[in-house]
């Protein structure tokens, strides 16, 4: 394909995902295939001769279209969402077009430079505390993650190897094998597998704290486990609070956590993944009172900032804590700037050379999208979009708790609603089988308390108050006949 070529191809796709996302309420929200359903479609080598793009594009529409999950469909109401929008999307093919790959400063000033001011642009819009920006004369600062799990895992290492160090002062004799077989970590029993997962890269032991009526972790029960803990000789080092939980959106209570971990010298990471955007809105700022205590705090903008995936924001506020755990210097990488102002600052070792920040080492422009979409849609423009979601909720919730047969499980505070049919988990089980199957709207589940809850989360960027309104239709309907089945 030449130059020619793509600018006839590029518009012609242009056209696709706007024909596509303009018209997506159309099509079936969850597929229609079995497990497997692509390997008989397709051959099973790669072709030895080039194909024609006619060829590739007929097959975009006959063997992957029948087999995609339309996330960005108005009728798609699982997980939380993945927000994207039209100027994040042109700004992903800036970066796809540019192909820079931003690792040190001198591998891409501009990739390298415009991370670090927007990552202070969005701690600004969070009302973040000024150690976490790097334009301060503080040590901290924002890196773009891939996923909110990197951002914990990140964090999680940094504190091994700063409690490693930190005992080793006192005690220079023990070795850093049988300190790590000391260390243990917390976060709450309704935290992300990931905290869990991250622990089990690290190597160290974690334990779940129970959280109060509200599904929040609070600061008497953390305290309680940090002694046990000590008195039979672990080392507490690590405490992943939550912001805004998976399965029903429930908060821990940071500002009340966040003296114990400092007094304990553990490390507090926040993971805000989904949540933390609505920070952006006054009224929902409060939840982040206390951030003040943390290490380390993370939101993905992929989530509900309108920015594609992939793009976890991570701010920490000792940014050497990252650096020096993570710090490699081979000669291919240095540069003649090395040593000066953006890329050397004297508290901040290479705050720019990102590579010192996660585990890769090459790295995609994505600080293009947030600031197409910082500037495009405003900060004002980003609050009504929250704000809107979250009305919608509240709508179904309105719906949800006017109906006798249901009752909601847990407060809804942003997009989320937890409800369930009264009655078994079989009942609700085989209700969420029955809207599956159908494939009109798509919801997944969870468990509050050991019973099975049906999570409806506000998603698309095109969701309106007659969706809502159609999808409780929908499910009512699918329930009255579940319901009439087990009385007859
Ligand atoms: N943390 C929380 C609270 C989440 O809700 C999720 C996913 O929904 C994650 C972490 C994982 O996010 P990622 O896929 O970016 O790793």
């Amino acid at each position: 394909m030449d130059a020619a070529e793509f600018r006839r191809r590029g518009k012609e796709m242009v056209d696709f995902v706007a024909d596509y996302q303009e018209n997506i309420e159309h099509r079936r929200v969850y597929p229609d295939v079995e497990p497997g359903y692509l390997r008989s479609m397709i051959p099973s080598e790669a072709p030895l001769e080039p194909e024609s793009y006619e060829d590739v594009l007929r097959d975009v529409d006959r063997v992957i279209m029948p087999g995609v999950t339309h996330w960005l469909s108005p009728h798609f109401y699982a997980y939380y969402a993945n927000s994207t929008s039209f100027p994040s999307i042109l700004a992903d093919l800036l970066s796809s077009g540019i192909g820079t790959i931003g690792f040190t400063w001198a591998a891409n000033p501009a990739c390298s430079e415009l991370e670090t001011v927007m990552l202070d642009w969005l701690g600004k819009m969070l009302q973040l505390p000024e150690d976490f920006l790097s334009e301060t004369q503080g040590q901290g600062g924002g890196v773009i993650q891939g996923t909110a799990s990197e951002a914990t895992l990140m964090a999680l290492l940094s504190a091994r190897l700063k409690t490693v160090k930190c005992v080793q002062e006192s005690d220079p004799q023990r070795s850093e094998a049988d300190i790590i077989s000391k260390l243990i970590a917390y976060t709450s029993e309704e935290a992300h597998s990931s905290v869990e997962k991250a622990s089990i890269i690290g190597g160290v032991v974690i334990r779940m704290v129970p959280t109060d009526e509200h599904f929040s972790v609070r600061a008497e029960t953390l305290e309680k486990m940090v002694a046990e803990d000590k008195a039979t000789g672990y080392i507490p080092f690590f405490f992943c609070a939550t912001l805004g939980t998976t399965p029903c959106c429930a908060f821990d209570k940071i500002d009340e956590l966040g003296p114990i971990c400092n007094a304990e010298n553990i490390w507090m990471h926040i993971d805000a993944a989904y949540a933390g955007c609505a920070f952006i809105c006054p009224e929902f700022r409060p939840l982040l009172n206390g951030v003040e205590f943390a290490d380390s705090f993370s939101i993905n903008p992929n989530k509900f900032l309108l920015v594609g995936f992939d793009c976890s924001a991570m701010w920490v506020k000792k940014s050497a804590d990252l650096t020096r755990a993570f710090q490699m210097d081979p000669e291919y990488l240095k540069h003649e700037h090395q040593g000066s102002g953006w890329c050397n600052h004297l508290h901040q070792p290479y705050s720019t050379h990102k590579i010192h920040w996660g585990i890769p080492m090459a790295r995609r422009f994505r600080s293009l999208k947030l600031w197409f979409v910082f500037r495009m849609y405003g900060l004002r423009g980003l609050q009504a979009f929250i704000r809107k979601h979250v009305e919608l909720a509240k709508t179904f919730e309105n719906l949800v708790r006017g109906d006798n047969n249901f009752e909601i499980c847990a407060e809804v505070v942003m997009g989320l609603v937890c409800f369930r049919l009264k009655g078994s988990d079989e009942l609700n089980k085989a209700l969420l089988k029955q809207i599956t199957r159908t494939g009109k709207i798509y919801l997944v589940p969870c468990k509050l308390r050991g019973r099975f809850v049906l999570r409806f989360v506000v998603c698309g960027r095109t969701t309106e108050l007659r969706h809502i309104q159609e999808a409780w239709k929908h499910i009512t309907e699918l329930s009255s006949e579940l319901l009439q089945n087990l009385f007859d």
